[in-house]
């Protein structure tokens, strides 16, 4: 699993880590969402990421559970407030929740979810006094553009915003435009989220005579690690699948040790251009 530095100041993470976003909760298939969880972090997917908006906190519960028994050193946790709970006082509260939730005393990363109605000032400050209180070692946001981002990390002061959690698929790379270039100029890390499109997923160019099908077979890979190492091609750039069994984690972590050469990139760049409309495409 190749890792890179997370922002200017943040420790080497692994390129792909583990999302959660509807694991499952309960029953049997929740032991089997926690022993994914396991196998992906023994193969090198040691982010995780979390929010308590995800089964109202059932998801962070389900992980704290999950990871209970790994040293706490080995992985790297983030979690997410939600845009309704981040007042000053607030984020504060919801990071404690958090926490118990997880069974930590300290999280890795703690992010405003999506931009809030409450004021950015507030939140920033709040995350700072988490980091000073040692609750987070590192802040960040979520759903960002790069205006607010550089907002986000002008508030912040002498702190760090180690993070930008979007959206970023092969369908969707309207942060190119702007928000990335913004980003690696300010050492912030973007991580990726919904990866492989969700109802999106390029179905036609992952077949075997597809784009990313041939790429696949000249590099004895799959079609989703073509695409997550063209997700995380850049030094900014991290992605954070979720899957819920153990074969589809390790399918995922294997794509952590995938390099696409210039012709694979000019490839999929050519199936998949950025385009200038789009939701993101002023992020
Ligand atoms: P995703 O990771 O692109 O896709 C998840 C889907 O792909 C699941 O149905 C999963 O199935 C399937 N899958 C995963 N690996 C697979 C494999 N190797 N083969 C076949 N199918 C596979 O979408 P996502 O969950 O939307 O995004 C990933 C994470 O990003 C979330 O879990 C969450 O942590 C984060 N996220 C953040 C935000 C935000 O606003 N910050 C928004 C959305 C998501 P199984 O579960 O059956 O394995």
């Amino acid at each position: 699993m190749r890792v890179k530095p997370f922002g200017a100041t943040g420790p080497a993470l692994p390129t792909i880590g583990q999302g959660t976003w509807d694991m499952p909760e309960a029953g049997a298939r929740r032991r089997e969402a926690q022993q994914a969880i396991r196998r992906g972090i023994e193969l090198g997917m040691t982010h995780l990421d979390t929010a308590e908006m995800y089964g109202a906190g059932g998801v962070e519960e389900m992980l704290g559970e999950a990871i209970a028994v790994i040293p706490r050193e080995r992985i790297f946790i983030t979690s997410k407030v939600l845009p309704s709970n981040a007042s000053y006082a607030g984020t504060i509260a919801a990071c404690e929740r958090t926490l118990r939730r997880l069974r930590l005393s300290e999280l890795d990363c703690y992010l405003l979810h999506w931009p809030s109605e409450e004021p950015l000032e507030e939140t920033m400050r709040a995350l700072r006094a988490l980091v000073d209180a040692g609750k987070t070692r590192f802040v960040g946001v979520s759903n960002f553009d790069a205006q607010e981002m550089l907002e986000a990390q002008r508030l912040l002061g002498d702190v760090p915003l180690a993070c930008n959690q979007v959206l970023y698929h092969l369908r969707e790379r309207g942060i190119e435009h702007r928000l990335l270039p913004a980003a690696r100029a300010a050492g912030i890390a973007i991580v990726a989220y919904t990866p492989f499109g969700r109802g999106r997923f390029p179905r036609d160019a992952a077949r075997p005579d597809g784009v990313l099908g041939r790429i696949a077979r000249k590099h004895a890979a799959t079609p989703r690690q073509v695409m997550l190492a063209f997700l995380t091609r850049d030094d900014a750039l991290f992605a954070i699948p979720k899957a819920s069994s153990e074969a589809h984690v390790a399918e995922n972590a294997a794509a952590g040790d995938l390099v696409l050469d210039a012709e694979d990139l000019a490839a999929i760049d050519a199936a998949f251009p950025i385009g200038d409309d789009g939701p993101l495409a002023t992020l």
